[in-house]
């Protein structure tokens, strides 16, 4: 009892920010979810689960936010709760809330490439979405509605060889493309080939 009375409490993951460097919030967007089959929720709850782990290898995993996250999600989730940041409402409140009023939309339908000159926005905003074949224009959505609550978006698409096929779609993947750049420095086309 003595040796456990010496462990720190567990932090939340807010506390946990505020004890840590000015990191970038990384935030699923589930607004699209209800339009999802129950297979597909699964297959987004199992990518979100992927990106805690490669943020807790990089960061500590209390930078990945999932937003428009509801019961259904919460209950279908296996990752760790508590250590992710999870937000019921839009993620224009979010944003709001953390003072953010400039992101980085991970956008396939973007008419400009991510570039190292993005990396100073304080969140980037990955779709909550899974569609095999994805060419249904789902995305760009999301980015409307940032823009109507007032968010400035910065529409980014990765590419390899400068086109988008060729460049996984996962949610964990795009996110591991992000970082692959970001912390380790790599270029898109060496990070695409890595994270495929
Ligand atoms: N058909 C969907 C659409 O309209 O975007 C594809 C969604 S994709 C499966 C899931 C998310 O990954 C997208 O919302 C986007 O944030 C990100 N994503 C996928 N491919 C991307 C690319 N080449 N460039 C930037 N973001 C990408």
């Amino acid at each position: 009892l003595c040796m456990m009375e010496k462990f720190e409490p567990v932090l939340t993951p807010e506390e946990l920010r505020s004890k840590l460097p000015d990191w970038p919030y990384f935030i699923v967007d589930l607004q699209l979810w209800d339009k999802h089959t129950q297979k597909e929720k699964g297959k987004v709850c199992l990518q979100i689960n992927q990106c805690y782990g490669l943020l807790r290898d990089y960061f500590t995993g209390s930078e990945l936010a999932v937003t428009w996250a509801g019961e259904e999600f919460r209950k279908m989730f296996h990752g760790p709760l508590d250590r992710i940041t999870v937000y019921d409402g839009p993620t224009a409140e979010f944003l709001k809330e953390k003072k953010i009023d400039e992101v980085v939309l991970l956008d396939p339908w973007a008419d400009e490439v991510l570039s190292e000159k993005d990396f100073d926005v304080k969140a980037f905003i990955i779709g909550g979405i899974v569609d095999t074949g994805g060419e249904k224009k789902l995305t760009p959505k999301i980015g409307e509605e940032l823009e109507k609550a007032g968010i400035k978006v910065r529409r980014r698409k990765i590419v390899l060889k400068g086109d988008i096929l060729g460049v996984p779609d996962r949610i964990n993947r795009i996110l591991g493309i992000i970082l692959k750049m970001m912390v380790e420095g790599k270029s898109m086309d060496e990070a695409v080939y890595e994270m495929q």
